[in-house]
């Protein structure tokens, strides 16, 4: 298999090539695609959103804790305020539960106002501070010890991975293209822009785009010397069991005592509880979770919520963190100029952009970063017409257990499949898993990012088999 899945598209000239398909470069083909551009994207996987937009706390941020006047403020701000219609058109779920940042000090309380002002300043809506009895009425499964609370009744909470992957399917119904299992490893600038060589094939386009995540510093090198580079570091989450019993309603952030890293904690988009993050070091090939950083997070857990059933694990696992810095040369190496960058790193230069370590709240803002970046093509580009047929509306997959007895009785009418079900722990039939193949999965953790089949409590032990078969 060649690995594409083109539409449309002919020759191996294109106007843009977006290297990465992550939830930018998802994001980035289908903005593109509003406009008459032909658009291809260079992927080293075999699937999009393989790399860190298949992890993190999937929250999105209401916006308080950027500086004002930032681009990440106000990209945050208005990003959060869209979500719920963005999902929408792109049939999304998602849970818009607010967020507490709770304290339990006075340090911890200054900083709560700082946020307020600095949220306010953002043009947040509905920011207020709690009283500690108003805090425990929403929340009290929070260690009676709390003294109050930031409310932001915006924040809502995504699957990451569900986000970029209905961006990837709008994207490719509208004409951008998407090749696999290509690592992008050579550029050479032309006269008509440049020649990208990945795994062996060479692909010419008019602008490039480094979307490649933690690697973006390695892409930026193909073309020349960025003067911002990543330092990866790393994060462990725990996940709760589906049915762990009592979970806050309300997405938690820890404000701690002495600035250090706090607990957060996420009701998922699918019902279940997250528990995060540490912040460490790489620990080496793969990056296995620590175990120590989840004992801390269970630790954490008993002080701030002691009613959660921080014990009862479904899984846990580790994310890498991509820290830009500005970077200065000493001797044959680059060494950090200055502190790691806040705001996001947008580098351009004639034809080539590329985004460089977007950290937290980059699946937040992918959309607005998308667009972002469509304007600045634009204006590289010179006069380029709108794409009349570009429809931004992503049909929804059949989800065989949110429909009503009659509807999904129709449905079995029509085709058995929907009522063989295959995983058993999340409700998932086998014409669902048949739909995941049609639309692009091409491995069990395609088929289980597309459906939610074997995340349940079993993990896959009792339907793995049965998918495997499925799939061949
Ligand atoms: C621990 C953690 C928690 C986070 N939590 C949140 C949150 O709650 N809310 C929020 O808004 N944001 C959050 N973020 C930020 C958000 O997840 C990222 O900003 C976003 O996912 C970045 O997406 P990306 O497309 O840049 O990167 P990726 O998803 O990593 O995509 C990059 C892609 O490029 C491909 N690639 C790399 N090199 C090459 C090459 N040479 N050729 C071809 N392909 C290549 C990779 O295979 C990969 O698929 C979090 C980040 C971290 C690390």
């Amino acid at each position: 298999m060649s690995g594409s899945r083109a539409a449309g598209l002919s020759g191996r000239h294109t106007d843009v090539i977006i290297i990465g398909a992550g939830v930018l470069g998802c994001f980035l083909a289908r903005s593109l695609r509003r406009y008459d551009l032909s658009v291809r994207v260079l992927e080293m996987a075999d699937d999009v959103c393989t790399g860190i937009s298949r992890g993190g706390s999937g929250i999105i941020y209401a916006g308080y804790d950027m500086k004002p006047g930032t681009r990440k403020a106000r990209m945050t701000t208005e990003a959060c305020i869209a979500f719920p219609e963005l999902c929408r058109t792109l049939s999304v779920r998602y849970r818009n539960t607010g967020s507490l940042v709770v304290s339990f000090g006075e340090n911890a309380d200054r900083s709560l106002t700082d946020k307020l002002e600095r949220g306010k300043k953002n043009g947040v809506p509905g920011l207020r501070l709690l009283s500690r009895r108003e805090t425990l009425a929403m929340e009290p499964l929070l260690s009676p010890a709390v003294s109050g609370a930031l409310y932001a009744p915006g924040t809502c909470t995504v699957d990451p991975w569900e986000l970029g992957i209905a961006a990837y399917e709008n994207a490719l119904a509208n004409g951008a293209e998407f090749v696999f299992k290509r690592n992008a490893e050579h550029v050479q600038r032309t006269s008509e822009g440049f020649t990208v060589t990945a795994s062996g094939q060479e692909y010419g386009c008019r602008i490039l785009v480094n979307c490649a995540g933690t690697a973006a510093g390695n892409v930026h090198e193909l073309v020349s010397d960025p003067s911002v580079r990543i330092q990866t570091a790393a994060a462990d989450y725990i996940v709760l069991e589906d049915d762990a019993g009592p979970a806050v309603s309300h997405v938690i952030f820890h404000e701690t005592e002495d600035g250090s890293k706090g607990l957060t904690l996420i009701p998922t988009a699918h019902g279940n509880m997250m528990i995060g993050q540490t912040e460490r070091e790489m620990n080496g090939p793969g990056n296995p979770t620590d175990s120590g950083g989840i004992a801390r997070l269970q630790e954490l857990c008993r002080e701030v919520v002691p009613g959660l059933p921080a014990d009862q694990i479904l899984r846990t696992f580790a994310v890498s963190r991509p820290n830009p810095y500005t970077v200065m040369r000493s001797g044959d190496t680059w060494v950090p100029a200055g502190k790691s960058h806040f705001d996001f790193s947008i580098l351009e230069e004639d034809g080539f952009f590329s985004l460089i370590g977007i950290k937290t709240p980059g699946l937040t803002c992918s959309n607005a970063l998308a667009e972002d970046l469509t304007g600045r093509i634009l204006a590289a580009l010179g006069e380029v017409a709108e794409n009349p047929d570009f429809d931004p509306v992503r049909k929804p997959p059949v989800t065989v257990h949110v429909l009503s007895a009659e509807e999904r009785n129709a449905l079995i009418r029509k085709d058995p499949a929907y009522g063989r079900i295959v995983c058993m722990c999340r409700d998932i039939s086998e014409g669902e898993i048949r739909d995941a193949v049609r639309r692009g999965a091409r491995s069990l953790s395609g088929i289980k990012y597309r459906t939610g089949a074997m995340m349940g409590n079993c993990q896959g032990s009792r339907c793995m088999q049965r998918i495997m078969d499925l799939l061949l």
